[in-house]
Formats: structure tokens, sequence, C-alpha cells
């Protein structure tokens, strides 16, 4: 039977990591469940990433999502093929003080979960990670555990996933709208028809304002441009050589196979998620970003990024994703992970398929409502840059070092 001629249990719109990921969860509980994108299925963010993979969160919903999610990792690279997944940990140094201390609050709860995250001071830095220079730092916090992998062999591992299981796809197709009748969605409105439902998940990403407003809902998700650049060919780095961060100058830099991979903090707000999953990089802090990364790892010294890619992050004001029933009775959100969608989607998914099905999650999911935002509740930041991210290049460009006189890299 062709997909759009019946209706289905779940329709799950958006097919990147979380979609995929909630997919599967019902399938694998029995759930009759159709996932539509209106692409290739992990072909917007999720393939287009930069790949970190970390435990350093500050809320415990957080951290046992990322445990959960390092766990369905390994399992995935066993039955569905590589992602290149390489634990060689997240070194995040810091700078000052303030760094240290939300670093070090992090570590006591990480700590709680059985997360083997630690301060460090620059000797054990220096034993860890003998590329990087230590000038101005004061210390770092590691979590020998996290590490980073390949966004592109992620998307197909888990498509791969998808295709062998139960769930009906349909890549390609575009949800128009969501069809309502009174407080209950009745089905989604696609190119191929109308396809009737009994639950709907908005999974769609930086596009799950979009959707929420063909139903007269709203999201308080912001799309904005973030890029990864990258130094090719580079002389080999120590093969410990963790994702680094520098906290200060607001950057990090990690190894890719023979290239690395480098991005700033800085992520400006567009106006609207673009039609099209990405975007042509913009390289306005290309040469800025290689001179921070070539003052910390010198051996990268003077080399020019060569490559660059943008993408849509989808952030909420306190960085934590939007999860539950919004809006309408029977249509459920699960977007908004604001830059660390790789980190937790797949970990919380097994908790959103069991609350979709009417059962109790695994991981408390109370953090991610979307009423905290007008509820009167307390914010509870989340975001691993410390600070908010700044959304203009001036802003970045005031958190690191004065810049060198031309020509001169450290
Ligand atoms: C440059 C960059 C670097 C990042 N680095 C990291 C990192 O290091 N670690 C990390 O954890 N996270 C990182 N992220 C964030 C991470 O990629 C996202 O949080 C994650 O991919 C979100 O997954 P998603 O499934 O919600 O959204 P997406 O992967 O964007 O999937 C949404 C899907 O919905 C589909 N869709 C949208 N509208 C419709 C519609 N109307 N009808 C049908 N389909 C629709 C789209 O085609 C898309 O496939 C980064 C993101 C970017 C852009």
């Amino acid at each position: 039977m062709q997909a759009e001629q019946r209706g289905y249990e779940v329709v799950v719109v958006g097919g990147g990591v979380v979609g995929m990921s909630v997919a599967l969860e019902l399938d694998a509980a029995g759930t009759d469940v159709l996932l539509v994108d209106r692409d290739r299925l992990g072909g917007a963010s999720t393939s287009r990433n930069a790949g970190g993979v970390r435990h350093q969160f500050y809320q415990d919903a957080n951290i046992l999502a990322a445990l959960e999610t390092s766990a369905r990792l390994r399992q995935l690279v066993a039955e569905d093929g590589p992602v290149d997944y390489r634990q060689v940990g997240y070194l995040l140094l810091y700078t000052d003080d303030a760094q240290r201390d939300r670093l070090a609050e992090g570590v006591v709860r990480q700590n709680a979960l059985g997360v083997d995250t630690r301060m460090i001071a620059p000797d054990e830095i220096a034993e860890i990670a003998p590329d990087v220079d230590l000038d101005g730092v004061l210390g770092a916090c590691f979590g020998p555990t996290d590490g980073y992998l390949d966004p592109i062999l992620l998307a197909a591992a888990l498509r791969n996933r998808v295709l062998r299981s139960g769930v009906r796809v349909l890549e390609g197709t575009a949800v128009h709208r969501i069809e309502s009748d009174g407080d209950r969605a009745t089905g989604v409105v696609t190119a191929v028809g109308t396809i009737p439902a009994g639950t709907v998940v908005n999974c769609a990403g930086a596009w799950a304002p979009t959707l929420a407003r063909s139903y007269g809902g709203d999201l308080p998700i912001v799309p904005r441009r973030s890029q990864v650049f990258v130094m090719a060919d580079v002389p080999p780095l120590s093969p410990t050589m963790p994702h680094t961060f520098d906290c200060g100058s607001r950057f990090y830099v990690r190894p890719h196979q023979r290239d690395v991979w480098s991005g700033a903090a800085f992520k400006p707000i567009l106006d609207e998620a673009p039609p099209t999953p990405g975007m042509a990089a913009e390289w306005v802090e290309a040469e800025e970003l290689a001179r921070r990364v070539g003052r910390r790892v010198p051996a990268l010294a003077g080399r020019p990024f060569t490559r660059a890619w943008a993408g849509v992050i989808e952030v909420t004001p306190d960085d934590n994703p939007v999860l539950g029933w919004t809006h309408l009775a029977n249509v459920y959100s699960a977007a908004g992970f604001s830059g660390h969608g790789i980190c937790i989607g797949m970990g919380l998914a097994p908790s959103i398929g069991a609350e979709i099905r009417g059962g109790e999650p695994a991981i408390p999911l109370d953090i991610f409502r979307p009423q905290r935002f007008s509820d009167g509740s307390p914010a509870k930041l989340e975001g691993l840059w410390l600070q908010a991210r700044p959304s203009r290049y001036e802003q970045w460009l005031a958190s690191g070092p004065a810049a060198p006189q031309a020509g001169v890299t450290r």
C-alpha cells in the first residue's frame, strides 16, 4: 500500500537525528508510524554539524540523555555501519575564574551521575594535548569519554536503521500544514495528499516553528547560522588530541582524519530558517578564527581554512529543547535542540517515544516543557559556551585576545 493511501497511528514530520530516533522507538514498541521528510532523511542539520558528542552538560536530564546517546552510538556502530566515533575526550580550556566556576559546577553534577569528568591543571593538559599552547590558560575541564563522530556517516547509519525497521518512510515530501478539527490534529497535508494521523510529532528542527504556525501554534525556537571551517591536510597532531574548546577566545578545534575542523561561538540570528537544509558559508570570521586556532595550536599556525559549510542551529531561550504536547491535544513537539541535538537527541528519544505512547519517560522531561517560558519558572540555562552565543561578529571578536599585526600569528 502507498504510504499516502492510508492513515497512521503516528506521523513524525522531520527525519533528522531526532525524528529518526523517535520513529524507531515508536516502531520498536509496536506503533504504526510514518516518517515524512521533505528532503532525504538526515539531510539537514543532522549531517551538517561538527559531530561533537559530549556528556558535559549542567542539568541532570541532559547528562542522562548524553549517557544514553553514547551507549546507543556504540550499538549503532556495531549494527549499522561506522560513524567514525572517537572517544578522545572534550577539553574545555578556561582562562578566568568565572569560566572555571561554571565548569566545576558541571563536574559535580556529571560525577554524581557517573560521568568521569574532572578539572585538570596545565601540566596535565600538556600531557593529554601536547599540541596545545597554554598561554593564558589557567586549567581545563576534561571529559575522557566525550569525543566526536562524522555527521554524514551518522546520518547514513541512522537512515539505514530506519529503512531496515518497520517505519514507513516518505522522503522528498514536504508537509505543507497540519490539519486540525477543534483541538485535535487530523492529519498532515502534503503534495501527495492528506495523510490521516492519530498523533503528529513535530521533529522539523529549525523549521518546527513554521510547521506549528500552520495550525496556529508557536514555538520559541530561533534559527541561527552556524559554520564549520576545515583546514585540509594538516601536519599530524597527537593521537590523543581531544575536541578542544577555548572558552576565552570562544572557538573549538578538533582533528578530523587528516584535516582539522573548527568553528566560532559567533552564530548570527536569521530572520527565517532557509528553505533549504543548508546555506553557503560566509567567510567573515575565517581569518580571525584561523589566527586563534594557530595561536592555540602552533602546529596549525599560518594555515588558512580551505573549505567551509553552514547550517542552521535551532535555539531556544535556555538552550534546552522543547518536548511535550503543544497547542493541540495530539501534537507532540520535539525540537529546538540548540546546537546539541547530536549529543542528546538519540538519548532522549526512548523517553519521548514512551511519553507519546502514554507511558512514563525513563528520563524526567520536566525541564523541557514549553510552558517553562510562560509560567514564571526560573531559567535553567544549558549551553557550552558559558555565556550567550554572540550573534554579531564584533561581539565574538571582542572575546578574543587583541588581534596581532598582519602576518604575525603568535
Ligand atoms: C554547523 C553546525 C554545527 C553543529 N555542531 C553540533 C555538535 O558538534 N554537536 C551537537 O550535538 N550538535 C551540533 N549541532 C546541532 C545539531 O546538528 C542539531 O541540534 C540536530 O541535528 C537537530 O536535529 P533535528 O532532527 O532536530 O533537526 P534536523 O536534522 O535539522 O532535521 C529536521 C528535518 O525536518 C525536515 N523538515 C523540515 N520541515 C519539514 C516539513 N515541512 N515537511 C517535512 N520535513 C520537514 C528537514 O528536511 C530535516 O530533515 C550543530 C549544528 C550545526 C548547523
